[in-house]
């Protein structure tokens, strides 16, 4: 398993990363966010431990931009103790949160219960690519649908929803973050107006387990 620390604290960092390899875990640091997203991208770590305080953005932001394009998962630790917090933390799609100051016993246990959640200690990650071809199939440059090869008209809206969501499948995505993303920034949507939509597609998909809604967060895209 390999372990990237995002941390800018050399203290905190060298006892994390000296404490996992004490435990025959393989841990690597860096110390931005703007680092960490990259390393996340190149070297394809089986889990993050994130600060939410680093020098060039809020681990926050970090989290946020790593769940755009990654399921790995997050553990957030932070010095900051409020109750919000943890539920920023998990809103934001961290996996688990750990209070500064911390034991390397209580980490190493949530690393592992988050690994296991997530499937990541049976081996290798496995292969993003689905090994059967999904039913749903997003075409991007055509813009069209096809639901076990028939194609299903939906507006250019719907598109917009269910492509974004297919950006990453499986993955939840804030609310919040669709309305901004999927409507321009200056439009002032309600959730109202994102359920419409999500209702609608779910009715034209035939199966509303297409689209899952995480309670509190957001929605994803799973095969039903
Ligand atoms: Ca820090």
């Amino acid at each position: 398993m390999h372990v990237l620390v995002i941390e800018d604290d050399d203290a905190v960092a060298d006892g994390i990363v000296d404490g996992l390899s004490d435990r025959a875990i393989t841990a690597s640091r860096v110390a931005t966010g703007e680092a960490g997203i990259a390393a996340v991208e190149h070297t394809r770590p089986d889990l993050v431990i994130l600060d939410l305080g680093l020098p060039d953005m809020d681990g926050t932001e970090v989290c946020r931009r790593l769940r755009a394009t990654s399921t790995v998962p997050i553990i957030i630790v932070s010095a900051r103790d409020e109750e919000v917090d943890r539920v920023v933390a998990l809103e934001i799609g961290a996996d688990d949160y750990v209070v500064k100051p911390f034991g390397m016993r209580e980490l190493v246990a949530r690393i592992h219960a988050v690994t296991r959640r997530s499937g990541a200690d049976a081996g290798p990650a496995p292969d993003p690519a689905p090994s059967t071809p999904s039913r749903l199939v997003i075409d991007s440059r055509a813009r069209r649908v096809l639901l076990d090869g028939v194609e299903v008209h939906l507006t250019p809206r719907e598109f917009d929803v269910l492509e974004y969501l297919d950006s990453d499948r499986g993955a939840v995505f804030r609310r919040a973050d669709i309305l901004r993303d999927v409507w321009d920034t200056t439009w002032f949507g309600t959730a109202k107006t994102l359920d419409a939509h999500i209702a609608a597609i779910r009715k034209k998909l035939d199966d509303p387990g297409w689209i899952e809604a995480v309670r509190g967060v957001g929605f994803r895209l799973v095969e039903p």
